[in-house]
């Protein structure tokens, strides 16, 4: 088996993130998980780290690399959403979401980025949402979050890749979790008429292409968007 990795999940201590390190632990690689209430999988590193908070990312940094050694695979997960019609969107809404889901990754990527360029390695992997690439009614400030992540993975490729370092973005659909459970009955019937396989993703369909992604046989790829979303 390859060395341990040190791996990084933002919002790891529940939902798709924690499917994600556990899907890293279950490969061998030391993995630390962090989000703001604490937590995660057995086996992982806990840690708690708000992203819109610049010095805790960088005490996380700290503390993984202390535990496991220089970053080697992030996986920016931590998301939140504050839907509502345009016209009702505050602007706490909108910096919110933003702050979150954006600034935050910028923040985790610059600094994994450090590491990575000294190790002459690394994998980037944003999880982003099909929301960003299509747009969804009472989701202005989310879907401008997610489809700046494509910004963001494109750039860093460009500018990293000579490094042997890729970001990638991964696209999930519909996907059972704590955000997707305080949709309504319609809401969802909505959007299960458009999703070919006729079924909502699990959190392990997700964390697989993101283990992929990271893995000796994603090397070659580099500024793509995975969609993880049943058609
Ligand atoms: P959950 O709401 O179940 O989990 C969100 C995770 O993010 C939690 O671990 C939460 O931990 C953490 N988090 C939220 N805000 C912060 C913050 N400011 N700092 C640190 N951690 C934070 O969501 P999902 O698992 O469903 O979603 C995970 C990602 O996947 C998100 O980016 C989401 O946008 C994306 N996604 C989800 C889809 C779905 O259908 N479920 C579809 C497409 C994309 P805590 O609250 O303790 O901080």
């Amino acid at each position: 088996m390859s060395e341990p990795r040190s791996v990084l999940v933002t919002g790891g201590n529940r939902g798709i993130g924690r499917a994600i390190a556990e899907a890293f632990l279950a490969l061998g690689d030391q993995v630390a998980v962090t989000s703001r209430s604490g937590g995660g999988p057995d086996g992982a590193l806990h840690l708690t780290c708000d992203v819109t908070d610049a010095a805790a990312v960088e005490q996380a940094f700290v503390d993984a690399e202390a535990a496991h050694g220089p970053v080697e695979v992030l996986v920016a997960n931590a998301g939140i959403t504050a839907d509502t019609l345009i016209l009702r969107m505050s602007e706490d809404d909108w910096s919110s979401v933003i702050e979150t889901n954006l600034t935050g990754t910028f923040r985790l990527t610059k600094r994994a980025a450090k590491g990575m360029l000294r190790l002459r390695r690394g994998r980037i992997i944003l999880i982003s949402s099909v929301v960003g690439l299509t747009g969804q009614a009472g989701q202005v400030n989310y879907a401008a979050s997610k489809s700046g992540l494509v910004g963001i993975a494109r750039s860093l490729t460009r500018e990293l890749g000579s490094r042997s370092i890729t970001a990638n973005v991964v696209a999930p659909g519909f996907i059972e979790t704590d955000m997707t459970a305080v949709l309504s009955d319609e809401q969802k019937a909505g959007i299960m008429g458009q999703v070919p396989l006729q079924r909502y993703g699990s959190v392990d369909e997700v964390a697989s292409a993101v283990t992929w992604l990271a893995s000796p046989g994603g090397s070659y790829v580099s500024g793509a968007v995975i969609p993880v979303d049943g058609g």
